[in-house]
């Protein structure tokens, strides 16, 4: 590609279909379709990046060996199971690596600021894959190995990760909680799958402060989500101050989406990607990556796409106008408190919008 220092840089390829899942199964190839649509009318801001594997070596900055050799060795295989319902298909291995490496290759351009921003629409998705073995859908965990490829190869120090995806994403969380240079903030529907990501969940020794848990009821919407964003996420985030911002970015929390049991709408999406690219302004020169992860409707799956890149093209990052308000005995007021009770001490402007 040629480097253009005001465009978007897109990994977007029909090979990421080739992931082949069991029939019945929310995690298709069709989601990539429904992605593509929604991309349609942005071409002209978007470099599109040509899909590269990851090297073994960036993989295991973030997994162990027997979970690489797991992966690798289902190549050629049809109806891997890895777990009830994390699959693998012929091609999967090769796919994954696809999406893990282009991850990486996206975020280092980012960073080098040869694009201004990055979408990384790849499957399968990464956040619930552990150090040691695949999980909920996902084989390699692509924003982690992307956050430490920024660290390992470009000396960034302090990075963010957002997970806005319906579900926590435990092996995110699992890979950077005792790491104090990683700030991964979750907000996701709790008690929910995979059980993890409760409040008082807030990193491990050096790493204590630096994991972030919002944990929503079901039935949350763009209120609580944008709310939360406000008050929550952006005075952490600007007081840890990260070189670059990393977006797992689901779509399963739009209010169509199957497996989720939120309600945010194409609105709250873009109040949440305007809110994202105007924190990335004030606290990172703008270097912001999305990283897509779950979304199993594919309206929500278009609705979101179609949201972040408005986020990305406008004119100039805003902040959503006015303050959600958070009044006594609203769920957005309780969320706040249960956070402050974890977070507050180290955040003395939390909750404030
Ligand atoms: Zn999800």
């Amino acid at each position: 590609m040629t480097e253009d220092p005001t465009s978007i840089a897109l990994v977007e390829d029909t090979r990421f279909q080739d992931h082949r899942a069991p029939a019945g199964h929310p995690e298709r190839s069709e989601r990539l379709v429904a992605v593509s649509r929604a991309l349609e009318p942005y071409l002209e801001h978007l470099t599109r990046v040509a899909p590269r594997p990851a090297g073994d070596e960036e993989i295991l900055r973030v997994h162990s060996p027997e979970h690489l050799e797991a992966i690798t060795s289902s190549a050629g295989q049809s109806g891997t199971h890895f777990d009830a319902d994390t699959f693998g298909s012929e091609d999967s291995f090769a796919v994954a690596s696809l999406a893990a490496g282009s991850t990486v290759d996206l975020a280092l351009r980012v960073a080098k600021r040869e694009v201004r921003a990055g979408l990384s629409a790849i499957r399968p998705p990464g956040h619930h894959a552990e150090n040691d073995h695949p999980m909920g859908f996902c084989l390699f965990n692509n924003v982690a190995i992307a956050a430490r490829a920024l660290q390992a190869e470009l000396g960034l120090e302090k990075l963010m990760i957002l997970d806005w995806d319906v579900h926590h994403g435990n092996g995110t969380q699992h890979s950077f909680e005792h790491d104090p240079t990683v700030l991964y903030v979750s907000t996701h529907q709790y008690p929910f799958y995979p059980g993890t990501g409760a409040f008082p969940e807030a990193g491990i020794g050096a790493g204590l402060g630096t994991t972030v848990n919002l944990p929503m009821p079901a039935g949350c919407g763009d209120a609580e989500y944008v709310g939360l964003l406000q008050r929550a996420v952006v005075p952490i985030a600007r007081r840890f101050a990260p070189e670059m911002i990393l977006v797992s970015c689901g779509f399963d929390a739009h209010r169509d989406d199957p497996l989720g049991g939120m309600q945010v709408s194409a609105a709250g999406y873009l109040a949440m990607a305007g809110l994202v690219r105007a924190l990335a302004r004030d606290v990172c020169q703008e270097r912001l990556m999305y990283v897509l992860e779950g979304g199993y409707a594919l309206s929500g799956l278009e609705e979101g796409t179609r949201a972040i890149m408005d986020g990305l093209v406008a004119p100039e990052p805003t902040y959503p106008g006015t303050p959600i308000p958070a009044p006594p005995g609203s769920t957005l007021q309780a969320l706040i408190e249960a956070a402050a009770q974890v977070h507050g001490q180290r955040h003395p402007d939390f909750g404030a919008p």
